[in-house]
């Protein structure tokens, strides 16, 4: 029940009294003000004519709060911190996460911030409207960011003020610290409104940002005239100095929150790092991390080769024409940005505007020119933090406006640490791996290797159904080598003829060993009996044709024996494998050398023939 109905019954009831018995008559001039009263306080439509005390509106009033759910108050700057660009083409894991606690923090600051403004609006007499305006994406440019009115006024939630144009243009201009109007005209509506409410006095007051700068404007209005008064305009400015430090203080927090998410989530990257010993599984943490945490349109990582320094491949390329850089190989005279950066161990960062900026070759010149891609980061990674050259990047393009945040970057910068960490102690474990496993002269596996290598592959080869060729072969007359040059170059000859079978495989395929002094086992992993024996031959003319310099007048000219025993699904003892191809090589022997001969199964109960 309003005001006015009480006190149309009070006033009525008072005549009813008066009028009940002669001794109550006093009680008429009560009821005619009781009378009045009620009249003055009847519910009336928006454009009404505006009561003489405003004050007695305040109880019938019906506040709606309104939130249109935009920027906050806080610059642009911090809010481009972490604001997540969802058309790019990776879009991180986390960024979901980041949003979810961004949104969370702009409800909470609208909820207090629309509970400053329906404060403001039952303090402050006659208000129609309280309405906060702030920056959105173009400085120069506020929307309406928060509202509370009657209901039955009309805020268009899209309206945007610009310096020129209406009257609350005036607070863009840095001299003007307040507006204070109690007689508009009729024409000089606010533009905020749908309809035309006969709008009389308005007070404004500018929304400054943590650093002072102008990012907006509080307004209050109503459609009384001189509604408002210096005073008025005064408590606004503490008002509005309040509800930025709400906003600021508000959206600080989320920042601190998510970015501590962030950093709990390299916690756990280090902790993986722990875990993962080979230089593959450091670049495959590497790409889960970068696409979790940072959105980009192409990633690039490089790597330097293990031996030559001077030189390094792309090991990873994704997004926007990655088929250009995959395992494209470079050298450090390339003069491309990415290779700079990893040349200096220096982050690199630029941003491009199309039409304006030429082209910046990223690996070499030779490459396909994007003028799209307009944002670029390169994090080098490093073993040694003070190291002149990195040993890895991690290169980020974006075809964004907006350059990547100091946040990402920091956040780059803390996992590259890490990593680089991580890399080195890869590299070594490998290193030492492979001293264990392989033969130093050659680097071809050795003999305890080869038989692990080649159960592995029959496991696979039996799942798959198909057959292995193995090949035992032995340098002919190899002593003579030794006793005619000596052993340093009997060395240089093992390791050329090595050299000459493993250039007969298929790399990280087959199988190729040393398997004694001069004596090399190969296992040909899906081959037929006659691929194995075309390909022993090949292997025995290579080695044939072979021409050894070895700084005599002459160059050396030696041959193998090779003998060679098909592995078919059904035969299972790999030991036995290599032995059946070692009885063919002696016959290979006994038949007068250079020459392949290949051991038959169903000859196994007779004897062995070459
Ligand atoms: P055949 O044609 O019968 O194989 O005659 P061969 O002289 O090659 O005889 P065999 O295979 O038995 O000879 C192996 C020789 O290879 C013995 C050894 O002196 C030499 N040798 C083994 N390992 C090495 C090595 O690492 N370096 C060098 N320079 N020689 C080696
Ligand atoms: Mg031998
Ligand atoms: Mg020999």
């Amino acid at each position: 029940m309003s005001v006015a109905e009480i006190l149309f019954i009070v006033a009525g009831l008072l005549l009813g009294l008066a009028f009940h018995g002669g001794m109550l008559l006093f009680l008429i001039p009560f009821a005619i003000v009781a009378f009045v009263l009620a009249w003055l306080n009847r519910p009336r439509l928006a454009g009404g004519p505006n009561s003489q005390n405003p004050t007695s509106n305040i109880p019938i009033i019906s506040i709606g709060p309104r939130s249109t759910n935009t920027n906050p108050v806080v610059s642009p700057d911090l809010i481009s911190e972490f604001r997540n660009d969802h058309d790019r083409a990776n879009e991180p894991e986390a960024a979901f996460k980041v949003s979810q606690v961004w949104a969370r923090a702009n409800a909470d600051i609208n909820r207090a911030m629309t509970d400053m403004l329906c404060a403001l609006k039952v303090i402050v007499p006659g208000v129609n409207t309280a309405i906060v305006f702030t920056q959105q994406n173009n400085p120069r440019e506020w929307g309406v960011r928060n509202y509370v009115n009657d209901k039955e006024m009309s805020v268009n939630p899209s309206t945007r003020l610009s310096e020129s144009g209406s009257l609350l243009s005036q607070m863009f201009r840095s001299g003007v610290s307040r507006i204070l109007e109690g007689d508009l005209p009729s024409s000089k509506v606010l533009s905020f409104y749908l309809d035309n409410p006969p709008v009389k006095s308005v007070v404004a007051v500018p929304m400054l940002d943590h650093s002072g700068n102008r990012v907006g404007i509080l307004v209050l209005d109503s459609t009384a005239p001189n509604a408002f008064t210096d005073k008025t305009a005064q408590a606004l400015v503490y008002i509005a100095k309040a509800i930025s430090m709400l906003d600021y203080k508000g959206f600080y927090s989320a920042q601190k929150h998510i970015a501590l998410q962030q950093y709990a989530g390299l916690y756990n990257y280090q902790r993986k790092f722990f875990q993962t010993m080979t230089v593959k599984d450091i670049y495959k943490q590497i790409i889960n991390y970068v696409k979790a945490n940072v959105a980009y349109d192409r990633l690039t990582i490089l790597a330097m080769n293990k031996v030559n320094e001077s030189a390094g491949r792309v090991v990873y390329c994704d997004g926007i024409e990655s088929s250009q850089f995959s395992e494209k190989r470079f050298t450090l005279s390339d003069k491309g940005i990415f290779v700079l950066a990893m040349m200096r161990n220096r982050p690199v960062e630029r941003s491009f505007t199309p039409g304006y900026n030429e082209y910046v070759p990223r690996l070499s010149d030779n490459e396909k020119r994007n003028l799209n891609l307009r944002q670029l980061f390169v994090m080098p990674v490093a073993t040694e933090t003070d190291a002149a050259t990195a040993d890895m990047a991690i290169c980020l393009e974006s075809s964004s406006s907006r350059p990547y945040s100091e946040h990402e970057k920091e956040l780059l910068k803390a996992f590259a640490g890490v990593a680089g960490f991580a890399y080195d102690r890869a590299r070594k474990f490998e290193h030492g791996r492979d001293l264990a496993m392989r033969d130093g002269l050659t680097g071809l596996i050795n003999h305890r290797t080869l038989h692990e290598s080649l159960r592995s592959e029959k496991v696979r080869a039996d799942r798959k159904k198909y057959n292995i060729g193995v090949l035992m072969m032995d340098i002919d007359h190899f002593k003579r080598v030794n006793d005619t040059y000596g052993h340093p170059i009997g060395d240089v000859v093992i390791k050329s003829i090595a050299d000459t079978v493993s250039s007969e495989m298929r790399k990280d395929i087959d199988v190729v060993a040393r398997y004694g002094g001069e004596e090399f086992v190969v296992g040909m992993v899906e081959t037929t009996a006659e691929g194995m024996m075309e390909k022993a031959e090949r292997i025995r003319k290579a080695v044939e044709m072979l021409a050894i310099d070895v700084h005599q007048t002459k160059p050396l000219k030696v041959s193998v024996s090779i003998g060679a025993f098909l592995v078919t699904p059904d035969f299972h003892d790999m030991k036995k494998a290599v032995n059946n191809a070692d009885q063919a090589l002696y016959r290979a022997k006994e038949g007068g050398r250079n020459r392949v001969v290949r051991y038959e199964l169903d000859e196994e109960s007779m004897a062995p023939k070459a």
